[in-house]
């Protein structure tokens, strides 16, 4: 994500741990929001969801469908317009609002038992409901199980040190015949500006062996990366 980070306990700087070292704090995202730096949001949302919803959804109706840090992610009208009941978790308030506006929601809003200063947003209808406050605290509201989840900017925004925590959390959430939907982005680390190293990538080598092939993996690449100071 672009904007300033704050580094936390950044001794360690070694180049492709450096993701490694950078958390995004609560504050951070609340700042984006207030200042409208939200070039993450699609406004005619995800065009691969929408390529790939059947085989999500299955043929399966009715279905309880989570958003971790959802935004204002349009996609959420999409399943509530199919008749699924949508639950999101967003910190930001505003991106909350902004959502229920802009999608033309009347809305209520209430507090949430367990959780202090959390906020619970529930459209009239009654089919999207959106906690504000962060997922990491998710699990003390009662918000039951989940067949569906699409993590679309979620798990690539968790900072890299909580995603084992995330992953136990979202493992925790779903039910029975659950389908995990699960947008990743990679790219050349060699490329990423912010290193304090030049970084430069020597070789890349198929590096499978017949040993390998009981792990069941179809490719295993070696990659040989050369720090030099900057
Ligand atoms: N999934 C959305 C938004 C992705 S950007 C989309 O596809 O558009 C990540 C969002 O997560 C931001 O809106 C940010 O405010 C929110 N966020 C970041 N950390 C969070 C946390 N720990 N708990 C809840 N929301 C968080």
């Amino acid at each position: 994500m672009d904007g300033s980070i704050t580094v936390a306990g950044a001794k360690d700087h070694s180049a492709l741990g450096e993701q490694q070292n950078k958390a995004l704090t609560l504050e951070y995202w609340l700042q984006k929001w207030d200042q409208h730096n939200i070039g993450f949001h699609q406004e005619h949302g995800n065009q691969l969801l929408r390529k790939h919803m059947n085989t999500f959804l299955n043929g399966r109706k009715g279905l309880r469908v989570f958003f971790p840090l959802c935004g204002k992610a349009v996609e959420m009208k999409w399943f509530a317009d199919l008749g699924h009941s949508v639950v999101g978790v967003e910190i930001s308030e505003l991106a909350i609002r902004e959502f229920f506006t802009e999608q033309n929601l009347s809305y209520s809003e209430e507090s949430v038992a367990g959780i202090s200063g959390a906020k619970v947003f529930k459209s009239s209808s009654g089919t999207i409901t959106l906690y504000c406050c962060s997922i990491f605290d998710l699990p003390r509201a009662d918000v039951g199980k989940f067949d569906r989840i699409w993590d679309r900017g979620s798990l690539v925004a968790i900072n890299p040190g909580d995603r084992e925590c995330y992953a136990r959390l979202m493992l925790s959430l779903v039910g029975k015949d659950f389908h995990y939907l699960l947008a990743t982005l990679s790219y050349d680390p060699t490329k990423y500006s912010g290193s304090t190293c030049n970084i430069q990538c020597l070789e890349k080598v198929d590096a499978l062996e017949e040993r390998h092939k009981k792990w069941k993996i179809d490719y295993f690449i070696e990659t040989l990366y050369l720090f030099t100071e900057k």
